[in-house]
């Protein structure tokens, strides 16, 4: 089946309020309504932006998506600083991500927790990103399929094929986030076919056929166009170059 291409910009720890409203419209502006039927587009802004952003989308009818960059395992209780899924549901977010290596390396963030993670995102119907990926010391060992193939099915551990195929797995090698080294196009091809592979074997070659696979590290417009061509890449998890709306849209319409 043909995958709808999808990029997603992961603002992390970046942009106010103010700043993240000037920002989509910007790019609502500059990306035209007829790109939206060839290539899904969300922003992952900070926590405190994703209330302006929804007003915005929804008061303009935007076709733009956004989600959130981590949610709790809980629905609700003491867990200070936390933001759950039923909070960020009712806050209209379609994904978030889980398991980002900065969380994974920051927080201790482990498997067993980005699975619950995973499972707390579905149950409130919000498509998380599940990111994977290799450390250079992991790559330079030869063991960098291994460990992404470890870290999806971990994640996925407990899940029903039918929640699977709700799930975006974004292959992120660390070593390649936010340095300017991107994986060569044969490289990250090279895992996201052993990542959907992993999906046929466990639940079947329908799931694993719709799954979409992104590559995240280090993409810019000058890069996109050669590994979205690759078969089992399916857009890009992007960090910097969503910051900025002229690199951002560019990379969207190359991607569609
Ligand atoms: C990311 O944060 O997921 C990412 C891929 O960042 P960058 O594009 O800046 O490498």
């Amino acid at each position: 089946m043909a995958r709808k291409p999808f990029i997603a910009g992961n603002w992390k720890m970046n942009l106010n309020h103010l700043e993240a409203i000037a920002l989509v419209q910007k790019i609502a502006f500059s990306l035209p309504e007829k790109y939206y039927a060839k290539v899904d587009v969300a922003v992952l802004p900070p926590f405190t932006d994703i209330r302006s952003i929804q007003t915005l989308v929804d008061g303009d009818k935007l076709l733009l998506t956004y989600g959130a960059q981590d949610l709790s395992p809980h629905d609700s209780g003491a867990y200070t600083g936390d933001v759950s899924g039923p909070m960020l549901a009712k806050l209209g977010c379609s994904y978030v991500t889980v398991g980002h290596s900065e969380r994974r390396e920051y927080h201790h963030e482990d498997d067993e927790l980005v699975g619950k993670k995973v499972r707390a995102a579905l149950k409130h119907g919000i498509k998380p990103i599940l990111c994977v990926g290799e450390k250079l010391e992991v790559r330079e060992a030869g063991g960098h399929v291994d460990h992404c193939h470890q870290q999806l099915l971990a994640a996925l551990k407990g899940l029903k094929a039918e929640q699977v195929k709700d799930v975006v797995v974004a292959y992120e090698p660390v070593w390649a986030i936010g340095t300017g080294k991107v994986a060569t196009a044969t490289d990250a091809e090279e895992v996201c076919q052993a990542l959907r592979g992993a999906l046929a074997d466990k639940y079947g070659a329908e799931v694993a056929d719709e799954v979409r696979v992104l590559y995240g590290g280090s993409v810019k417009s000058g890069n996109i166009a050669e590994l979205i061509a690759c078969d089992n890449i399916d857009g890009a998890l992007v960090g910097g170059a969503s910051l900025q709306a002229d690199e951002f849209t560019k990379l969207c319409a190359l991607a569609a």
